[in-house]
């Protein structure tokens, strides 16, 4: 696979955006220097190379808080998403287990999520997942009525990886505020694609990473609000506390550096992105909405603008994916789960069948998609499914 492709036009065209983005050169150019020149190691206290390590991350640590409208003390470093939701629910579960052991949180939210509740059922603690509606949206007088005198955290993602949803943040962390419970959100596909200002919508905890917004893997945050008393979280690694003691090990200085990039061109790029995000993503609905047996999967209106999950409901259309590789880099549902043979759970929460899961398929766009590859992807579809006519 590597020997035959070695040049990008040799690929198909890239709509998975949601999975992971290119980083942008402009990320690249910045990143480069600190592989060779700035190698240092940013807690080296005691010379130069440690010291520039040092003021670099200190730099990020800022283009990365203004983003979010956080204090850069406020900002964990960790190697991604995944990391910060581990170290949030199950750092907060731990560290706070004797005022409780209940959580609550959502069918449709990512793995990460729920296997770290799974972990802690198994630990004792009690987890209340919510339904979600056809749309994909949560009932917040099902949310306020589950919350119990033993309930330490809310988690609820921002938005849908797979479907774009986005929930209602502000109203969930007024409930949180009402009951005095935690809101930690889980807010990896929606920081840098649409304003997300934690103190404004009063969010304690946040998880996102570097690789869904044009920077590197293996770099992400979690934002924990500063607060007296201050949120206890117990941390998944000792070893130095490099990270106000909640997360030790060397700072991956080159990748802090390229988030901090990543995360500024973000800020100011931002609105302007989304509006073109959202023309292109209407010009794909448009394109092949009238095809027999489509339908959208969520709520449109309450949506993140480059996502587009659509139904194809017509006999044989779980090949379509397959008919599609040529052309088209997209998928089932997350990256993380589409490797498993096993139909979504985001949209079986959502009340579609194995089956309508299996024919649906998720399109992300994002920075580097132009108007001409919208243009042929539609093409392709028209064409793939013609070709699923001719084969039933
Ligand atoms: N949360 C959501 C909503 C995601 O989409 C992803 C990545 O697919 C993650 C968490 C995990 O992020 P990471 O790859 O940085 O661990």
């Amino acid at each position: 696979m590597l020997d035959t492709i070695d040049d990008m036009s040799a690929y198909p065209i890239y709509l998975d955006y949601n999975a992971t983005t290119p980083c942008d050169p402009r990320v690249v150019e910045v990143m480069m220097p600190f592989f060779t020149q700035h190698f240092g190691n940013a807690a080296s206290k005691s010379h130069a190379h440690g010291w520039f390590a040092e003021e670099a991350v200190e730099y990020a640590r800022e283009q990365i808080a203004s983003l979010i409208g956080a204090d850069a003390q406020e900002i964990v470093f960790t190697s991604g998403a995944t990391e910060a939701i581990n170290l949030a629910i199950r750092g907060v579960a731990e560290k706070n287990a004797h005022k409780g052991k209940h959580i609550i949180t959502v069918a449709t939210e990512h793995k990460a999520v729920l296997d770290v509740c799974e972990y802690l059922a198994d630990q004792g603690y009690e987890i209340t997942v919510l339904p979600v509606d056809k749309q994909g949206i949560i009932d917040l007088d099902q949310l306020r009525s589950s919350i119990r005198k033993d309930t330490l955290l809310i988690a609820a993602m921002y938005a849908n990886n797979e479907t774009g949803v986005i929930h209602p943040i502000a109203k969930i962390s007024e409930i949180a505020k009402e009951h005095d419970v935690l809101f930690f959100c889980d807010a990896t596909q929606a920081v840098g694609k649409k304003p997300v200002k934690v103190k404004h919508e009063g969010i304690d905890l946040m998880a996102f990473t570097a690789h869904k917004m044009y920077g590197p893997k293996g770099v992400g945050v979690l934002y924990v609000k500063k607060q007296t008393p201050k949120i206890e979280i117990a941390p998944l690694l000792y070893g130095g506390g490099h990270e106000r003691k909640l997360r030790s090990g060397t700072l991956n200085v080159t990748g802090i550096v390229g988030m901090g990039k990543a995360a500024e061109i973000c800020n100011t790029a931002l609105d302007q992105e989304a509006q073109t995000l959202y023309r292109l993503n209407n010009l794909l609905w448009e394109g092949i909405r009238s095809l027999e047996g489509v339908s959208w999967n969520g709520k449109r209106e309450q949506s993140l603008s480059n996502v587009s999950n659509i139904l194809f409901a017509v006999p044989g259309a779980d090949r379509l994916l397959k008919l599609l590789t040529k052309t088209i880099s997209v998928s089932s549902g997350s990256a993380c789960s589409s490797a498993i043979a096993s139909p979504s759970h985001v949209l079986k929460a959502m009340g579609l069948t194995d089956e309508e899961a299996y024919s649906s398929i998720r399109f992300s766009i994002g920075r580097f998609t132009t108007e001409e590859e919208i243009n042929k992807t539609i093409d392709a579809i028209k064409l793939s499914y013609s070709k699923l006519n001719s084969i039933i």
